[in-house]
C-alpha cells in the first residue's frame, strides 16, 4: 500500500465515521461556516473553560475532505489550551501550503496531499476557519 493509498483510507475512515460528531451541552462558541466553492458546510462547538478547549464537536455536510478535516481538528484540540490550539492551527496553515509543519500533526498529516490541489484547500480548511473564528468571539456574532 503506498502513503497515497494510506493517506486515503484515513481519510475515508474519519468521512465514513466522524469522531465527535453531533452537539455539545453547555457550548460556550458556536460557528457556522459554508465554502461555496464546494457546498461543504460545517457547524462547530466548542465549550472552553479556564482557557482550555474541554471539548469540540461538529455536524456538516460536504465533501470528504472537509468532514474529515473536522473530524480530524476536533481530535486534536480536545483538551488543548489556547495557546496550544492556535500553534496547532498555525502548523496546519503551513501543511496545505506544502511546508512542513514543524510539529507531529498525527491523522491531519494524511492530508498534506491536499496541498497539490489549491481547490481542495478551501475545504480542508473550512472548519479550521470556524476554530479561528470561534476563538474571536468579539469580532461579530457567531453563526453568520
Ligand atoms: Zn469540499
Amino acid at each position: 500500500m503506498s502513503l497515497d493509498d494510506l493517506y486515503r483510507e484515513i481519510i475515508l475512515d474519519h468521512y465514513r465515521q466522524p469522531h465527535n460528531f453531533g452537539s455539545l451541552a453547555g457550548a460556550t462558541a458556536t460557528t457556522h461556516l459554508k465554502n461555496p466553492s464546494c457546498g461543504d458546510e460545517i457547524d462547530l462547538e466548542l465549550r472552553v473553560n479556564n482557557g482550555r478547549i474541554e471539548a469540540a464537536a461538529f455536524r456538516g455536510q460536504g465533501c470528504s475532505i472537509s468532514q474529515a478535516s473536522a473530524s480530524m481538528m476536533t481530535d486534536a484540540i480536545r483538551g488543548k489550551t489556547i495557546p496550544e490550539v492556535r500553534e496547532i492551527l498555525a502548523a496546519f496553515r503551513r501543511l496545505m501550503h506544502g511546508n512542513d509543519p514543524q510539529m507531529d500533526l498525527g491523522d491531519l498529516e494524511a492530508l498534506a496531499g491536499v496541498a497539490r490541489f489549491p481547490v481542495r484547500i478551501k475545504c480542508a480548511l473550512l472548519p479550521w476557519e470556524a476554530l479561528e473564528k470561534s476563538l474571536r468571539p468579539a469580532d461579530g456574532p457567531a453563526g453568520k
